[in-house]
C-alpha cells in the first residue's frame, strides 16, 4: 500500500488540508479502479466502507491477489467534514460558495479536443491512451482559485485515468440504490446485484456536472464529435453508490458493502479468485428521468405511511403533511407505480420541499434531473 497526501489550496493562513489517497496493487496494472467515500461529508457510510476496503485490499495485495491498481480515498471531502453548525454536521454544501460539493466539476472536453483529430488513429487502444494523456495534461493546467475548486481538481486528477470510478454516497433515509449511465450499466449490473440495489437509475447527463459524470461525459462528448471517423472507446465508467441513509453506519453493513464491491471486482477479474454466483437484481433498472421527487404541497408536520424499499402504486399514500393551525392534512401520493427508495429526515416540511423519491418507469423529466 502506498499513501499519498495531496495538499489542497489553503483558504486562510495557518490552515492546510490534504486529500489523502491510498494505492494498492501493481502501479502498472492494465486496469485501474478509483473509489472515494463521503464527498458529501455528512454521508458517512461511504467513509466506513472505504476504510473497510482499505483493510481488505491491504490483505489482498499482500497475498498477491490484486490484479488491478486500486486507489481509495476514504475522506473525499476534508473541507465539508470540518463544517459543523450548532452541533449539526453540514457537509453537502460548501459554506464559502454555498455550492453543492458534488456539482460543477470542471469540464475539460474542449481542451482535450483541441488538435486531437490529428493524433487519432483507427486503433481504439491508441486513442484511449492518447485521450487519457490529454485528460491528465488538461487537468494539470487548470488553475484552482478556491479550496473548493482545488478539492474538485485534485479528485479529478486522481480518478481521470481509472477504468472504473466508484463514488460512495448515501441518502437521508433510504434503501440501497445507485446512479450510473446506460453505457456503464452492463459493467455495473453485477455490482447492483451483489450490492442488492433496490433502485438503479440511469442517465447519461443529469445536468449537474457531478463527480461521476465529469469523466463519462468527456468520453461521451468525444465519441459524439469524432466517433463516426475514429474508434473512441469509453476510458472510464463510473457509478454513484448510495449506501442507504445517513444513520446506516455499522461494521456489519460496511462489511457487506465491501464484499459486494470486492466480489464485483472478482467478477471482472480485477482480483484473483472466483466471484460468487450473481444474486437476482431486486428491482429492474429505470431511467433517472422517470424518477419522481414527491414534494410537500404546504408546510407542516411530516407523517410517513410507507417505508423506503416498498413498491408503490400510483395514488398510494406515501406521507401526510399536517398543518396544526389550519387543521389541513395534505396527502403526498405516488404519482406512478415504482420503488419508494428514499425519504427526507426532516419532520417539519417547508412548502415545496422534497419529501420522498420514487423510481418510476415513465420518463417525464428532462434537463436538470438531480436534487439540489
Ligand atoms: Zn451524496
Amino acid at each position: 500500500m502506498q499513501h499519498h497526501a495531496h495538499p489542497l489550496l489553503s483558504p486562510v493562513p495557518g490552515t492546510q488540508r490534504n486529500l489523502e489517497s491510498f494505492h494498492f496493487g501493481p502501479a502498472e496494472a492494465e486496469k485501474r479502479v478509483y473509489i472515494q467515500g463521503s464527498l458529501h461529508a455528512d454521508e458517512l457510510p461511504g467513509m466506513l466502507v472505504a476504510w473497510t476496503l482499505k483493510q481488505r485490499l491491504k490483505a489482498l495485495e499482500e497475498a498477491g491477489q490484486l490484479k488491478a491498481h486500486v486507489i481509495v480515498v476514504p475522506v473525499a471531502n476534508p473541507i465539508g467534514l470540518d463544517q459543523q453548525l450548532m452541533d449539526i454536521p453540514l457537509g453537502r454544501y460548501d459554506f464559502e460558495s454555498v455550492s453543492n460539493f458534488n456539482r460543477g466539476y470542471r469540464d475539460v472536453t474542449e481542451r482535450i479536443a483541441e488538435g486531437l483529430e490529428s493524433a487519432l488513429t483507427q486503433d481504439a487502444e491508441h486513442n484511449r491512451a492518447e485521450i487519457r494523456r490529454r485528460f491528465i495534461a488538461a487537468l494539470d493546467e487548470q488553475p484552482a482559485t478556491t479550496a473548493y475548486e482545488s478539492l474538485h481538481l485534485t479528485q479529478q486528477r486522481l480518478a481521470c485515468d481509472a477504468d472504473f470510478i466508484l463514488d460512495l454516497h448515501c441518502d437521508f433515509n433510504a434503501v440501497e440504490h445507485l446512479y450510473t449511465t446506460p453505457a456503464a450499466w452492463p459493467d455495473f449490473e453485477p455490482l447492483a446485484r451483489y450490492f442488492g440495489a433496490k433502485a438503479s437509475m440511469l442517465a447519461t447527463d443529469s445536468g449537474g456536472g457531478s463527480f461521476d459524470e465529469c469523466f463519462t461525459l468527456v468520453w461521451e462528448q468525444l465519441r459524439e464529435r469524432f466517433g463516426d471517423r475514429y474508434p473512441i472507446p469509453y476510458g472510464s465508467q463510473s457509478i454513484t453508490l448510495e449506501l442507504r441513509g445517513q444513520q446506516d453506519v455499522a461494521r456489519d453493513i460496511a462489511e457487506r458493502d465491501a464484499d459486494a464491491i470486492l466480489n464485483w471486482m472478482r467478477y471482472h477479474a480485477l482480483i484473483d479468485g472466483e466471484a460468487p454466483p450473481l444474486p437476482a437484481l431486486p428491482y429492474p433498472a429505470t431511467e433517472l428521468a422517470a424518477m419522481d421527487f414527491l414534494r410537500a404541497p404546504a408546510g407542516g408536520v411530516v407523517v410517513f405511511h410507507r417505508t423506503p424499499g416498498e413498491e408503490v402504486k400510483s395514488g398510494d399514500l406515501i406521507a401526510e403533511i399536517i398543518d396544526p393551525i389550519s387543521d389541513a392534512v395534505h396527502p403526498v401520493r405516488a404519482e406512478q407505480d415504482g420503488m419508494f427508495y428514499a425519504r427526507t429526515q426532516r419532520r417539519m416540511a417547508t412548502a415545496g420541499m422534497i419529501v420522498a423519491d420514487v423510481a418510476g418507469h415513465h420518463a417525464h423529466r428532462s434537463g436538470y434531473l438531480l436534487a439540489p
